[in-house]
């Protein structure tokens, strides 16, 4: 079986990870998560979701961007009356 790369377990539920050309091997999406996903640039939490993308930049919600002054971000458009 597939060892994590992450942490080195060798799992009979391992799984791969195919992203930009690279196959990664992983045993849990915790491990998953650790290694993949961006951090926000703001508070630097793992971007799980989504995310917000603005230029290179990576946020976890509206809220990080702006406070990174992106301030054409929001979460959702508002109908304005
Ligand atoms: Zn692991
Ligand atoms: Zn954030």
């Amino acid at each position: 079986m597939a060892k994590c790369e992450v942490c080195s377990n060798d799992y009979d539920m391992s799984f791969e990870v195919h992203a930009q050309g690279q196959v990664h091997t992983f045993d849990s999406f915790e491990c998953a998560i650790h290694r993949m996903a961006p951090q926000c640039e703001h508070c630097g939490c793992r971007i799980v979701g989504h995310g917000v993308q603005a230029g290179d930049h990576w946020y976890c919600c509206a809220h990080c961007a702006r406070a990174e002054g992106e301030h054409a971000i929001v979460d959702r458009a508002e109908a304005r009356v």
